[in-house]
């Protein structure tokens, strides 16, 4: 077997998966990895949870697509258990990240094309990630990843990360804008976790200018900071929220929810998805959403800080680590320097992890993993990252 028919589009690992079971990946020589990963926090649950496989092969076998042209009763049982974890109104279903952010993006022009203003602007942020479709990639704060698709979509300005007073001042030169879209924690930007008043006080601004808040949580959302939303610490409930990734722990679906006066923006014809919504994907999300609320999240910001704190004891003597932080299980170790050789040093050592915005090595472990396979992961990724440090150290 060869790659050849497909687009280069991934500097794919040697490495493929022929199972998973909880928190482990095996290739065909029946070989274990520990997965730092999931499938970019995806599998919130770990790989082929019963609950949620049980629920997926049934709907399989009982009614998979009818389109939203009918009424789909999992949809709206979906939507229902989502509003509620929110404290969002009304939600619409597509299926994947981008497509969430891209009707999100829509309702904040909407919104301000029926206040009158002609050019709808979106305050985006530094080092942000929402998605590879045109609009999103414009979003994302990644010249590297939008460098050849220009021209890039119009009707977005930038401000630096965790910086409201700096958005604040955008409100002084720019009479246009809507909306300000923001990850509550940035993943791809390297596990950024911002002060704990800023959402409070962009909230605060975006009721004072009448902007929609708009947050992105495709990776913070579905329990990875430890709520099941990451607005929930801050008790910020934005106008329209995003979320897909975990969602769906695999099964493809995003969402983007509604709250107050965002909620009656669309209406019939105004967007649309063929798939989004699907009897299959809402029966697999909803067995996803009830099992991490009922059965996995309460335990996920313990989890978290024990993996923090044992990462910071096996760490302390090494003078490259310059910071090790995070919410719930996203977890960051900032290296002072460029670090992706970790990634093959814990693969061979039996540890899949990812290293974002080029020193950043970034922990998404299942959230079903357990105290002995924590102690695991803090053992694999300190040994690593202790590897690199000698292999820094011989250069
Ligand atoms: C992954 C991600 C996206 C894009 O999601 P896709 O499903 O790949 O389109 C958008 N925003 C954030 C914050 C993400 O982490």
């Amino acid at each position: 077997m060869n790659d050849n028919y497909l687009m280069p589009t991934y500097a794919r690992q040697p490495l493929s998966f022929t199972r998973g079971e909880g928190v482990w990946l095996y290739d065909s020589d029946g070989r274990a990895w520990l997965d730092g990963v999931s499938g970019i926090a995806v599998c919130n649950l770990g790989h082929c949870h019963p609950a949620v496989s049980r629920a997926l092969a049934r709907q399989a076998e009982t009614l998979v697509h009818t389109s939203n042209l009918y009424r789909i009763d999992a949809q709206a049982r979906l939507a229902e258990a989502l509003c509620e974890l929110a404290g969002m109104d009304k939600a619409f279903f597509c299926n994947s990240g981008a497509e969430a952010n891209e009707a999100a993006i829509k309702i904040a022009r909407l919104y301000g094309h029926r206040r009158g203003i002609d050019v709808p602007t979106i305050v985006v942020l530094e080092s942000a990630f929402h998605g590879r479709t045109m609009a999103t990639l414009t979003a994302t704060g990644n010249v590297k990843a939008q460098q050849g698709f220009e021209p890039l979509v119009a009707g977005f300005v930038r401000a630096p990360w965790n910086d409201v007073e700096a958005i604040r001042a955008l409100a002084a030169t720019h009479n246009n804008i809507v909306a300000v879209l923001v990850e509550p924690v940035q993943g791809e930007g390297g596990v950024r976790v911002p002060s704990a008043d800023f959402l409070p006080q962009l909230r605060a601004l975006c009721d004072e200018q009448d902007w929609l808040l708009m947050l992105d949580e495709v990776q913070t959302g579905n329990g990875r900071t430890g709520r099941y939303f990451a607005c929930n610490h801050s008790g910020v409930t934005p106008d329209v929220l995003t979320t897909a990734k975990g969602l769906g722990n695999g099964f493809p679906i995003g969402a983007c929810l509604a709250a107050g006066k965002a909620v009656d923006v669309f209406g019939p014809g105004n967007h649309g998805s063929t798939y989004g919504g699907n009897p299959l994907g809402c029966t697999t999300a909803l067995a996803v959403v009830e099992t991490l609320r009922d059965e996995v999240i309460p335990g996920v910001t313990r989890k978290g800080e024990a993996l923090v704190a044992g990462l910071r004891d096996a760490l302390k003597d090494l003078p490259l680590v310059r910071e090790i932080r995070g919410q719930g299980l996203i977890v960051g170790i900032e290296l002072d320097r460029d670090c992706g050789e970790i990634v093959a040093l814990a693969r061979d050592n039996g540890l899949l992890v990812n290293v974002t915005a080029g020193r950043v090595v970034r922990l998404l472990p299942p959230l079903i993993i357990s105290e002995a396979e924590l102690a695991t992961l803090i053992e694999r990724t300190s040994a690593a990252i202790k590897a690199f440090a000698r292999q820094q150290e011989a250069a």
